[in-house]
């Protein structure tokens, strides 16, 4: 479903609605294609700072290539963007002026992310555009009805319906049964809010190019205070997959809170009534509290948790080198460590008796799918979804799927007997070979994962 404001695209959204409820596409396939006979496809392939090195580029067909009849040889124009020296030319630039540039750049496939706070300025300022726009938001299930009731009033405000993304249910049932309600008051929020927040945020952007969040230097000392107004986005995949594929626009960066409130009363913006009770930064009921005048707006969230690392996950990117500790885990309040990945009962937990005994075997019954991970690399929290996902298709057809935690003490083992290189490293043993096969593609979607799967099945 896609939220457009202008009322001529009003009815392009009743047309396409009936099609779209569940999934996150760009709004028009139609409408996208005959664009892409007019452009050139762009794609963005600057690595953010922290990506590993690319290691197989993939080929993908031009525009021109896809719907040419009658070209015999295209050269493939890319254009390439340097989306820090694009950041060093915006840095001045107002947010209206940012937020332009956002939209014009990449269309149907950008959305705003709206938590329900005072990010609203995000979605006004798309509309001062006069462009269409889309907006999707996290419905945690634990959102106070305050921000639903404000949710309604923006939809109507702006004539736009938000791109709802929800958990999975029979993961936060899991979670429930298991843990309680009240899990994170325990031991982190990290864990309730990967399947909360940050799996519906993987999904809602695994179909976009870029995304625009409310992102401000000033939220938070520990981890916004270098955040450029746009950037290729370090954690999260988009469309295309692997590192490099999404672009964040931060078009908000360098506005202070009370500028934002400025803005918002000038234009009379509608805003979440919680704000006059107190609360300045937004999120889950259980999760966020009021904070008094002279407090920082970040106190007001995970409150008992470390103020230095307060990210659910969703800006994850922010958190700079220093915030980890010695095999690279954050602690959120000094004790707690990043929560394992790949929780899933469909992947074997192999311990390191298990993984020699693998590469032991000549002749194994069944062959074996491992990826050597580690819980705090962001690219494998980015594949957790469709590694779980593959598991679950490949029950039952011959092939074990598995996971080794290769880091700390056993890297030096994992780079000697394992071939790994990087995090995440994926291995195939195949059933009648002691050697296992590396899978060398960054993309790491259930539908490459299992083509590599097949290909030596
Ligand atoms: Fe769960 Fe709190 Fe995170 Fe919401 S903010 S997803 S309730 S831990």
């Amino acid at each position: 479903m896609a939220a457009i404001h202008s009322s001529s695209l009003s009815s392009s959204f009743k047309q396409t609605k009936a099609t779209q409820l569940g999934g996150f596409q760009p709004l028009d396939r139609v409408h996208l294609q005959s664009k892409a006979l007019n452009f050139s496809r762009r794609r963005c392939n600057v690595k953010p700072l922290n990506a590993e090195p690319k290691r197989n580029d993939s080929i993908v067909p031009s525009a021109a290539t896809l719907f040419s009849p009658h070209v015999v040889e295209v050269v493939e124009k890319v254009e390439v963007e340097d989306y820090e020296e694009l950041a060093k030319d915006l840095e001045n630039a107002s947010p209206l002026e940012i937020m332009d540039k956002a939209l014009a750049k990449f269309g149907d496939e950008i959305a705003i992310a709206f938590s329900g706070a005072e990010d609203v300025a995000l979605i006004e300022y798309a509309h001062l555009t006069g462009r269409p726009y889309r907006v999707f938001s996290l419905d945690t299930g634990r959102l106070n009805p305050e921000t639903y009731k404000f949710f309604d009033e923006v939809e109507k405000h702006y004539g736009i319906r938000i791109e709802y993304m929800f958990p999975d249910a029979v993961e936060v049932q899991a979670l429930v049964r298991t843990k309680g309600l009240f899990s994170f008051y325990e031991d982190g929020h990290q864990e309730c809010c990967r399947v909360r927040k940050v799996k519906p945020l993987r999904r809602a952007l695994k179909g976009l190019r870029a995304w625009i969040t409310g992102q401000r230097k000033d939220q938070s000392p520990g981890t916004r205070s270098e955040v450029p107004v746009v950037q290729v986005d370090p954690v999260f995949e988009g469309l295309e997959g692997g590192a490099g594929s999404l672009v964040k626009w931060n078009p908000v960066a360098n506005m202070k809170g009370n500028d934002i409130w400025n803005f918002l009363r000038a234009m009379n913006v509608p805003v979440n009534s919680l704000h006059a009770k107190g609360y300045i930064s937004i999120g889950c009921e259980p999760c966020t509290r009021p904070v008094l005048p002279g407090q920082h707006e970040r106190e007001g969230r995970w409150w008992w948790e470390d103020a230095k690392a307060k990210e659910c996950g969703l800006h994850k990117g922010n958190i700079k080198e220093e915030n980890l500790n010695g095999n690279g885990s954050v602690h959120v309040n000094g004790t707690v460590p990043e929560a394992d990945l790949f929780t899933n009962q469909s992947v074997v937990n192999l311990s390191r008796p298990g993984i020699e005994n693998l590469l032991k075997l000549e002749n194994r019954k069944e062959s074996w799918l491992v990826v050597l991970y580690a819980p705090w690399c962001q690219f494998c929290q980015g594949m957790e979804g469709s590694y779980v996902e593959l598991a679950d298709k490949l029950v039952g057809s011959g092939v074990k799927v598995a996971k080794f935690r290769a880091d700390g003490e056993e890297k030096p083992f994992a780079q000697q007997e394992l071939q790994l290189g990087s995090f995440p490293t994926i291995l195939f043993f195949p059933k009648h070979s002691s050697r296992p096969v590396k899978y060398t593609s960054e993309k790491r979607d259930v539908d490459s994962l299992m083509a590599f799967v097949n290909a030596l099945q």
